[in-house]
């Protein structure tokens, strides 16, 4: 290893452990070098030779780098529309949630008492949506626009009984229409468009029909005209779907107001850059008695154990973990980050400046049209608020390429008309290239068109926290106070199995917020986007050499959307083939929820295969399930490690009988963290796996989203990537459809990924996977004895997590993992994951980036924890009133004038001690969570899911 350089090597510094650290590490484990480490893969797998793989760069050569190609960009202002606009990010927010790491780094929150924080921010997201929408349950975002649809439709389904036809108004983006269709195919239902909905409604029997507000055309329909579809619609016992613009309902009458059942859209112009297409926040709101068939996270407020109002996520928190196949969606990671963003926005601007900005892209957008009339050119519509449709016979190239010479990037729709969508930053000298690039000249005073007779009467957004923070001071302070209620990577590790918690470096953070990508949209002339061509054909690249797939797609833009990516190709393989009844998809019971909704999606039924007591996948249920089932088999779901954290050695034989029997390996490949450099899926059985670049390859969580779900495949499933309707670059032409809105999904947080592998290299990744390796196994050592490892491989070794259980302690204390997690809080830890994917254990994934003193720092406070549970076994403390069970302990309680407790109020608030350790986290730097222990059962029995009113918070 070069050692004196290494300063100036990054993997140095994202990786945790020293050099000293790690020999320290390896002796405790009787092991001699990291190599030894690689011996707990099964030989059978193991790659030889090094990944091929550029030379690593350093951190100024990688921002060179990715500078250089954001130049490459050319974002102009951004004119098209179709459901991505032009909007100004207010600088406080940019900098004090995008680019912060208290708000990036954080964790789904699944532990509500260390994420009252995002989980404030989140509920004002849902409040912002519901006052908008006017249906009174929001939740706490979706992917995008085009699945928000998709998933809308979903709820219809599950609600309604009768009929199967989709009806999506012609109206509709076509990358909506193009994502309904995908699933449609798998669900078989009928998908019909239709100009005259209300005709079309006597015509077919629909469950279900979209309208889009305004059109993609741009026109707005009149409120009555909407209310006699949805009279129509609800006649015919359809469920009436919204898609609409979240700005122009400040001005038309709400969904709710004129029949809708459920609203869905983007939220992306509240201030979210447009990122080449994403990731941004998709919303859905639905109306009362729809709540409980929600797809996604909602947030609900409940109490905590002092009485206090405090937030959690509500009902569906896990859903997809507990009705697998019969969950509501398979969405696991959303959008949390982007929807704080947009939350914002909202409380930055106030229900009046929201007002006022939708006021002045109307009045610019009437000030065009009025150009435009007196110049002679022709509107499709007189009714629209920010987009017009313009007839220019035979001139729309020339017309949107001389915009284009003039800074401005317009909407070809075909050779006669030209779109132009005005946003919140389009500026006079916008306007006036349009005006140029038309040849008419713009008159300040003069405007035509109108809102269709839309009075909205009803309010929104009266609530204080959307009120009282309009001046950057207060804005500032607000974020700070939020951000300080929660435990996020920056303040401790955070050791959730599954979920690879590790760096996500401020070089890899930095250029996503550079302006050419920023601010580019996805349906700009790629002739204006070859600088994230370049990013994204490497990076797809890399990730072919890393996973040893022939074929990578970047478009699914979460792992969960990467599974039902990757099973739709394996099921366009099979009917290509002729293989119709190829419908049933193994999935070990271990396997991870969303792998069964997502199979449940791509239309196939799921078969479960047993595990053993060790862990393993029972191979004898194995081959009796492929003999069983051998000429309907389609696929096997496997995780690889398995979610036990563990490489079993039986995935090369699994593979050949699932091949023999005519089915495809899918092998999730979200643990690729403890794969990567070692081996690859795509040469050891896999025909596709989808990876998490927000796991692996250091994308932050975000608080819950964003996420890339990139898939692998073999040339055999190449053909069956998802493609695009309007950049036929995006994908092959055989395939299915897209499964996300835009071309490349969540295009804008790519340079993370990017940056991450061209820093590390190839030895650089495989020592980050050694080390992940040899924190996991470090931590089971120093705990073994005390908390019992579950599985662990034939050399008795874990792979990059480690599930301790603690099922037997339950049984004699009494003390669950629930008090185990909550009292780690009073230690400053966040938990690991909990109950995953066996019911009474913890599993603990420290990822490589963590150092030798915080995983002694974990390890301690493990042991102390399991020395207090001794003195509850001993009944010196009582079962109901101990540190675990009353855990975790507010600043407002340790500092209480009564104490009544059998316990110190500094064992209480201090268990590791009152003085500062050498790295923060202790003593003065210790975390208080906001709140005590959260009642779950009473936020789901009274379920309150947007900002309740400001007197429940008074004493
Ligand atoms: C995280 C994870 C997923 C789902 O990924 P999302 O991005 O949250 O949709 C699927 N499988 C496994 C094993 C995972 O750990």
């Amino acid at each position: 290893m070069v050692t004196t350089a290494s300063a100036h090597i990054f993997s140095t510094r994202h990786i945790g452990p020293s050099d000293a650290e790690r020999r320290e590490m390896l002796e405790h484990l009787g092991l001699q070098e990291l190599e030894d480490l690689a011996q707990a893969l099964p030989a059978a797998i193991r790659m030889d030779g090094p990944l091929d793989l550029p030379e690593a760069l350093t951190e100024s050569a990688v921002l060179d780098d990715l500078r250089a190609l954001s130049e490459m960009n050319h974002p102009k202002r951004a004119m098209i529309g179709l459901g991505y606009h032009g909007t100004i990010t207010p600088p406080v927010v940019r900098r004090n949630v995008l680019e912060d790491p208290a708000w990036y780094t954080a964790y789904t929150p699944y532990q509500p008492e260390i994420s009252q924080g995002r989980l404030e921010a989140l509920l004002n997201f849902q409040t912002m949506v519901s006052d908008l929408t006017g249906l009174p349950t929001a939740g706490a975002s979706l992917l995008d626009e085009a699945t928000a649809v998709a998933e809308a439709v979903g709820v219809a389904r599950r609600t309604t009984r009768k009929g199967n036809v989709v009806l999506l108004d012609a109206e509709i983006l076509p990358q909506s229409a193009a994502v309904v269709r995908t699933r449609a195919a798998a669900l078989g239902w009928e998908v019909v468009e239709a100009e005259d909905l209300v005709a079309a409604l006597q015509q077919h029997e629909a469950f279900c029909v979209v309208v889009q507000l305004p059109g993609a055309s741009g026109v707005v329909r009149g409120a009555a005209d909407l209310r006699s579809i949805s009279d129509k619609a609800h006649e015919n016992g359809a469920t009436v779907v919204a898609a609409a613009d979240l700005l122009a309902l400040t001005r038309l009458e709400s969904p709710a107001s004129w029949g809708a059942d459920i609203a869905v859209g983007s939220t992306q112009r509240f201030g979210v850059p447009l990122f080449y297409g994403g990731p941004h926040a998709g919303y859905i709101s639905v109306r009362a008695g729809l709540e409980r068939s929600m797809p996604g996270r909602l947030v609900g407020v409940s109490v905590d154990a002092d009485g206090t109002p405090a937030y959690r996520l509500a009902l569906q928190t896990r859903e997809q973990h507990i009705r697998r196949e019969k969950a509501t969606s398979n969405i696991c990671t959303a959008q949390v980050l982007l929807a704080v963003t947009a939350s914002m926005y909202a409380v930055y601007h106030g229900p009046e400046g929201l007002r006022s900005i939708a006021d002045q892209i109307h009045g610019k957008a009437r000030m065009v049209a009025a150009a435009l009339r007196t110049g002679g050119f022709q509107l499709a519509s007189e009714h629209f608020f920010d987009t017009l449709t313009v007839a220019a016979p035979g001139r729309a190239t020339q017309i949107v390429a001389a915009a284009r010479d003039r800074g401005v990037h317009l909407r070809q729709i075909d050779a006669d008309h030209v779109g132009i969508s005005v946003g919140e930053d389009s500026d006079q000298t916008a306007l006036q290239a349009v005006a140029e690039a038309f040849g008419v000249s713009l008159d300040e005073q003069a405007g035509v068109g109108d809102l269709a007779g839309h009075q909205r009467g009803e309010d929104y957004l009266l609530h204080p926290v959307f009120n009282s923070y309009h001046s950057e001071t207060l804005m500032l302070r607000y974020l700070r106070a939020l951000s300080d209620r929660d435990f996020a990577l920056d303040r401790g590790m955070i050791p959730l199995g599954s979920c690879t918690m590790k760096l996500n470096a401020t070089a890899e953070m930095e250029p996503i917020s550079y302006p050419g990508f920023a601010n580019l949209h996805p349906f700009c002339p790629l002739e204006d986007a070859k600088g994230y061509a370049m990013m994204i054909e490497r990076l797809g690249q890399w990730l072919e050499a890393i996973t040893g797939y022939d074929r990578v797609s970047l478009q699914p833009n979460s792992g969960a959307a990467g599974e039902y990516a990757g099973l739709m190709a394996i099921r366009s393989y099979h009917l290509a083939r002729g293989d119709e009844q190829r419908t049933i998809c193994l999935i070990p019971s271990s396997a991870h929820g969303t792998n069964a909704a997502s199979a449940a999606m791509a239309g196939m039924k799921v078969v479960v295969v047993r595990a053993l007591a060790d862990g393993s996948i029972d191979m004898d249920d194995l081959r009796a399930q492929v003999d069983k089932h051998r000429d309907q088999l389609a696929a096997i779901m496997v995780t690889y490690p398995s979610t036990h954290g563990v490489y079993e050695d039986t995935i090369t034989e699994l593979s050949r009988l699932v091949h023999e029997a005519g089915g495809q390996v899918y092998v999730d490949g979200a643990n690729m963290n403890a794969l990567a450099g070692l081996a690859q899926p795509g040469r050891f059985g896999g025909d596709v796996s989808h990876l998490n670049l927000h796991k692996t390859f250091a994308i932050p969580h975000g608080g819950g989203g964003p996420g890339v779900g990139p898939i692998g495949v073999r040339e055999h499933l190449a053909p069956y990537l998802p493609n695009h309707p309007l950049v036929p670059e995006a994908g092959p032409e055989s395939s299915y459809g897209p499964v996300a809105g835009a071309p490349w999904g969540s295009a804008g947080v790519m340079p993370i990924s990017y940056a991450y592998i061209a820093m590390m290299g190839a030895q650089g990744l495989r020592e980050a996977t050694l080390n992940a390796i040899l924190n996991a196994n470090y931590i089971g050592k120093r705990l073994e004895g005390h908390f019992p490892v579950l599985y662990a491989g034939a050399d008795g070794r874990v792979a990059h997590e480690c599930i301790l259980d603690l099922r037997g302690i339950t049984k004699t204390s009494h003390v669950t993992v629930d008090d185990v997690a909550k009292r780690l809080i009073d230690y400053g830890f966040h938990a690991p994951t909990m109950s995953f994917p066996v019911a009474g254990t913890l599993m603990v994934e420290p990822t490589e980036s963590e150092s030798k003193y915080e995983l002694d720092r974990f390890c301690d406070a493990m042991l102390a924890i399991r020395r207090e549970i001794a003195k509850v076994e001993a009944g010196e403390w009582e079962g109901q009133d101990n540190p675990l069970a009353n855990a975790p302990h507010t600043l407002a309680r340790v500092t209480a004038d009564e104490w009544t407790h059998p316990y110190s109020r500094s064992e209480a608030g201090y268990p590791a001690g009152r003085h500062a350790g050498p790295i923060a986290g202790v003593g003065q730097d210790k975390y208080w969570p906001a709140v005590a222990r959260i009642d779950g059962v009473h936020g789901d029995r009274n379920l309150v899911c947007s900002c309740p009113p400001i007197e429940s918070y008074q004493d």
